[in-house]
């Protein structure tokens, strides 16, 4: 496990700032949500934890040591998407073992540890399955079974549940919640669904136009919006 930090971080992409100066301290197992409208740069700042995208400014570490020039490869994250795309072609277990096999994992290691997975995720008895044949729950699952067989430093979350019916979001939060409860892998999920990030977070980051508008608890947030666009972001209907 690591904690994460960003420190005056910048991106622009041509003349256009995005990104216009973000401080976040995450500890060591946090579950930390970024929250904010569409377009306000989440995604932006979570592609450059992930090393998907270049920073223009400051400086971002992960278990203490700045990560800002480092390959995605070399700063041992794993991100599931929105869109998590499973190759058709391949069974679950094959989907879930297939970036070990990329970096040369010993057959019986790999093994074990898409076993793992499939066993929190429940999948155990789905592993010789395609996902043409899987639930969009089942797919969801197997995209988040990708990521723990990594066994990474730090899960990335890229609004993982946006493309999911109202009724199978909501149990899915609470599978993801678990699962962090299980490893507590520092976690950073980013969504623009206000009731999400008040379930879900340990600490919440509401953004706004490529700034940091405040940081605290569900409860903080709540109590004691910083202004007016934290207390009506917050307040507002999904
Ligand atoms: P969010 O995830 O909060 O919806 P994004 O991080 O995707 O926001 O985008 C933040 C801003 O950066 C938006 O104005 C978006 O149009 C812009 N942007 C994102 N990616 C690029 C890119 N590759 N080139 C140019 N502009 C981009
Ligand atoms: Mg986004």
């Amino acid at each position: 496990m690591a904690g994460v930090q960003f420190a005056d971080v910048r991106k622009s992409f041509g003349v256009h700032p995005v990104i216009r100066g973000v401080d976040i301290d995450i500890a060591d197992g946090e579950f930390v949500i970024l929250v904010g409208p569409s377009g306000c740069g989440k995604s932006t700042l979570l592609r450059m934890l992930a090393g998907l995208e270049n920073i223009s400014g400051g400086e971002i570490k992960i278990g203490g040591r700045v990560v800002n020039t480092l390959p995605p490869k070399d700063r041992d994250i794993a991100m599931v998407f929105q869109n998590y795309a499973l190759y058709p072609h391949m069974t679950v277990e094959q989907n879930m073992g297939f970036s070990l096999m990329l970096n040369k994992a010993p057959k019986a290691e790999a093994e074990k540890r898409v076993k793992y997975a499939a066993g929190i995720l429940g999948l155990d008895k789905l592993l010789d399955r395609y996902p043409r044949q899987l639930s969009g729950g089942q797919r969801q699952r197997v995209a988040m079974g990708r990521a723990i067989v990594r066994d990474p430093e730090v899960f990335l979350f890229d609004e993982p549940l946006s493309n999911l019916d109202a009724k199978l979001r909501v149990a899915m939060r609470a599978e993801i919640k678990e699962l962090h409860q299980r490893l507590k892998t520092t976690t950073v999920y980013v969504t623009h669904d206000q009731i999400e990030a008040m379930t879900m977070a340990d600490k919440i980051v509401v953004m706004h136009d490529g700034i940091v508008e405040q940081i605290g608890s569900p409860l903080e947030l709540y109590d004691k919006p910083a202004n007016l666009f934290v207390g009506g972001f917050i307040g507002s209907p999904a």
